[in-house]
C-alpha cells in the first residue's frame, strides 16, 4: 500500500519516541531469517537518482497493527520509525524532489530493477492524487483511486511492483520480456498516493511481500546489488 506519509509527518509531531526498537523480536515480523534472494539481485529502479529525495519510506517491520492517526508507528529495516516507514506499508517509497512541481518539468523515469516478464499493467488513470488534510486521506479530485503500475516477474516466481505511475507514461505491454534498467513508465501520483513517488515492492510466488533491505529487522542479506547507506538510495548492478 502506497503512501500518507505526509499526513503521518502531521501526526508525528506529537508522537515522537513512539516504538522502542529494543522491545520488538525480529522473529515476529513473519520474515525469520528471510528467503533465500537466489540470483535475484536489484539495481535502484529510477534512471535519475538525483531526482529523487530522501528518505526511503521504508516497509514496516513492526508486527503490531495501529489504526488512525497512529499509522505512524512503524519500524523499519534497521528498527527506525517515521518517516523511515509507517504502519503496515509494505514497500519502498521514493519521493520525487519539488512533488508536483518537479513532476511537470518532466518527473524521472521508473526502470526495471532487474530483467523479467511484464505481466500485469495498467494506465490511463488520474496522477494527481495528494493528502487531504481536512479528512487525513487521499484525494483524486473524484477521480477513481487507481494506480498506474507494472508487475514484473522473475525466475522463481518472484515479482517486483513498481506502482503510482503517470497517467499515459506506462513504456511496456503484458508479455514483453525486459533487461534490468528498461524504461517502464515515469514517476507519478495516481491511485492511493499522497504525492509524486515509486512505491517498488517485492513479491515472494504466493504475493508476500519482502522488504529487499537488509538489516536487525529485516532479512540478514540484502537482495540490492549496492543496499549503500542508510541515509541514501541503492547503487547499480555491475
Ligand atoms: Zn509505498
Amino acid at each position: 500500500m502506497p503512501p500518507v506519509y505526509r499526513i503521518a509527518a502531521v501526526v508525528a509531531l506529537s508522537l515522537t519516541g513512539c516504538l522502542d526498537p529494543d522491545t520488538l523480536d525480529t522473529a515476529d515480523t513473519g520474515l525469520g531469517d528471510g528467503p533465500l534472494r537466489g540470483a535475484l539481485s536489484f539495481g535502484f529502479p529510477l534512471l535519475e537518482r538525483a531526482a529523487m529525495a530522501p528518505p526511503i519510506i521504508g516497509y514496516d517491520h513492526d508486527p503490531e497493527v495501529y489504526e488512525g492517526i497512529y499509522r505512524a508507528y512503524c519500524t523499519d529495516y534497521m528498527g527506525r520509525g517515521f518517516p523511515h516507514c509507517y504502519d503496515e506499508h509494505d514497500g519502498s517509497d521514493f519521493m520525487l524532489d519539488g512533488g508536483f512541481d518537479a513532476m511537470d518539468a518532466g518527473s524521472a523515469t521508473i526502470i526495471a530493477a532487474l530483467p523479467g516478464t511484464v505481466v500485469e499493467t495498467e494506465d490511463g488513470n488520474y496522477d494527481r492524487c495528494h493528502s487531504d488534510m481536512s479528512t487525513q486521506d487521499v484525494d483524486c479530485d473524484g477521480h477513481p483511486m487507481v494506480g498506474n503500475h507494472v508487475i514484473l516477474e522473475h525466475s522463481g516466481g518472484y515479482r517486483t511492483l513498481y506502482w503510482h505511475m503517470m497517467i499515459e507514461s506506462v513504456a511496456v505491454a503484458v508479455g514483453d520480456e525486459v533487461q534490468a534498467g528498461a524504461p517502464l513508465g515515469r514517476v507519478g501520483s495516481s491511485g492511493y498516493s499522497s504525492g509524486p513517488h515509486l512505491h517498488f515492492e517485492l513479491q515472494d510466488a504466493e504475493g508476500v511481500s519482502i522488504d529487499p533491505f537488509a538489516g536487525e529487522f529485516s532479512q540478514p542479506e540484502t537482495w540490492w546489488c549496492e543496499q549503500g547507506d542508510p541515509d541514501d538510495f541503492p547503487g547499480e548492478c555491475p
